[in-house]
């Protein structure tokens, strides 16, 4: 198992800037006033400004604490002249559409994940791009590469449309957090014995983490459905380890059939928090499962 693998699905930064992003939407706007008006309003140095500002406090995990437009609250004017709504619109109507020469850039970034969901470690595929911090609140980053991340359409629909005010509840931004949060198992599987048996996952963090990073990841796994999910994915998959275990793997004692699972696991060319991984290891060290069925 390479260091590749384990990073898997923190997604590298985007290269992609604000000044870049700002302008190719504005070169959709139809209207030469509307355009001049918003490139008045965001010129290139505030855009500089405004992204290392957004770029510091994601990596600081302290976007929780940026001042938002309450939901709710009309559409007040939040940069310059411009409204909430005139920056929402830059991503729905200038940002999106398929003949909109911005496009190419909202192509470009999806790519990034390689077509796996970084939310739900790789169940789902990359349909949409979903905003970290919701435009509605934060509409100054409604075209921010930054806050632009690729997710399958299970992620993007299980999300709740408030963002969290604190940082206990704040989910995890595959551009920015800690790089342990993607390389250190946080994700735990026990195996309940019946006939099929069943995997039911939770959430179980190294013990030196802070107590705000392991809620983090808490609140991660349930904002995202993901003992669920997991379990869903594992209910399915089960059967063919099962079948094989009776067939091909006949002759193997417990202990052996342990090591084969642990190495299977460890083999994987997953995410360490992919359910399938963690599934493996946890049928691993379930000695009920190594006995059976015989
Ligand atoms: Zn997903």
């Amino acid at each position: 198992m390479g260091e590749a693998n384990n990073r898997m699905r923190r997604l590298p930064t985007p290269t992609i800037d604000f000044c870049t992003a700002l302008t190719e939407a504005t070169n959709g706007i139809g209207s030469a006033v509307t355009q001049a008006n918003f490139r008045a309003q965001i010129t290139n140095p505030n855009a500089v400004a405004i992204e290392a500002a957004f770029r510091t406090s994601a990596q600081a995990a302290t976007l929780y604490s940026v001042p938002r437009i309450a939901s709710g609250a009309g559409d007040p004017v939040v940069h310059g002249s411009l409204r909430k709504s005139d920056l929402t619109k830059l991503y729905t109507q200038y940002f999106v559409p398929k003949e909109k020469p911005a496009r190419r850039l909202y192509d470009q970034l999806k790519i990034t994940a390689n077509g796996k969901c970084p939310l739900c470690g790789d169940i789902g595929h990359v349909r949409t791009l979903d905003h970290y911090v919701p435009k509605a609140n934060f509409p100054l980053y409604s075209v921010m590469p930054g806050n632009l991340i690729p997710c399958c359409r299970d992620c993007n629909s299980e999300k709740l449309d408030a963002f969290s005010a604190t940082l206990d509840r704040q989910t995890l931004h595959p551009y920015f957090d800690d790089a342990k949060f993607f390389n250190e198992q946080w994700v735990a599987a026990r195996v309940i014995a019946g006939a099929p048996p069943v995997i039911e996952y939770y959430v179980s963090p190294p013990a030196q983490w802070s107590l705000a990073e392991r809620n983090r990841v808490a609140a991660h796994f349930t904002e995202y459905g993901l003992a669920e999910r997991f379990g869903v994915e594992a209910g399915a998959d089960l059967p063919e380890t099962i079948d094989t275990r009776r067939t091909t793997l006949h002759g193997f004692s417990p202990l052996e059939y342990s090591d084969y699972l642990r190495e299977k696991s460890e083999n994987m060319s997953l995410p360490v928090n992919n359910w399938r991984r963690i599934m493996f290891l946890s049928l691993a060290n379930d000695n009920w499962f190594c006995a059976y069925p015989h």
